[in-house]
């Protein structure tokens, strides 16, 4: 867990560093807005810990600068604790927690903790498309009422269009994340792996259905 550390405290700065590091977070502090940015933009960090008042860019330049930059590591603003509007500021221009200083070290590894395990495990349990929701964990899918159990083949098939629905998937693309790139299997395998999901998009009557593109592969459709 990399942090970025951004707080032109110096006794400030040690002292969460020091925390940090003593909890087995790896941590770079920075002292200026313009320091964060750069850093920030050259790793990729798990979690910014963002002071407001900062020499150069201030912390809410910080984060627009960043957010700009399509940096989406998750940022915990720090602000003084009698400045409520810098907690609204904060939260606005794409913070994702604030605290207040001064702030004890329970409530900043708890923080932490909650701020980095969000991201990267985002637990995807199923995937929706159009009318269908394919249960990522019992291969069920779904239509409306409807339901059909996939097979694994069938499940694994379908997982590659529906993960990218606008996408010509070709054979070559199903063979080797299905059945592996040093198998036997052929355009055949697919061609029939494909019939039976048709044949199953049309018994739940769903708007989906699965085209093949000529010599290029197949695509979703409906
Ligand atoms: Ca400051």
């Amino acid at each position: 867990m990399q942090i970025l550390l951004v707080e032109d405290e110096l006794s400030l700065s040690r002292a969460i560093k020091r925390i940090l590091e003593k909890h087995g977070y790896v941590v770079d502090a920075v002292y200026d807005g313009e320091s964060a940015v750069d850093y920030a933009c050259e790793a990729s960090y798990n979690l910014i810990i963002l002071d407001v008042m900062l020499p150069r860019l201030n912390g809410f330049e910080v984060i627009k600068t960043l957010r700009e930059k399509n940096n989406n590591a998750p940022v915990l603003m720090l602000t003084a604790r009698s400045a409520i509007s810098d907690k609204v500021n904060g939260l606005n221009s794409g913070a994702d927690d604030y605290m207040t200083k001064p702030f004890d070290t329970e409530e900043l590894l708890a923080r932490v903790a909650a701020l980095t395990r969000r991201k990267g495990e985002v637990i995807l349990n199923n995937i929706k498309y159009k009318d269908l929701t394919l249960d990522l964990n019992s291969a069920v899918l779904n239509c409306g009422k409807e339901s059909v159990q996939l097979s694994k083949k069938e499940f694994e098939v379908l997982k590659i269009f529906l993960t990218d629905p606008k996408m010509i998937v070709t054979t070559d693309n199903i063979i080797s994340n299905v059945w592996g790139a040093d198998s036997e299997a052929t355009d055949n395998n697919v061609e029939v792996y494909i019939s039976f999901i048709r044949k199953k998009l049309k018994y739940l009557g769903s708007e989906v259905t699965i085209k093949k593109m000529q010599k290029l592969g197949y695509r979703l459709e409906g």
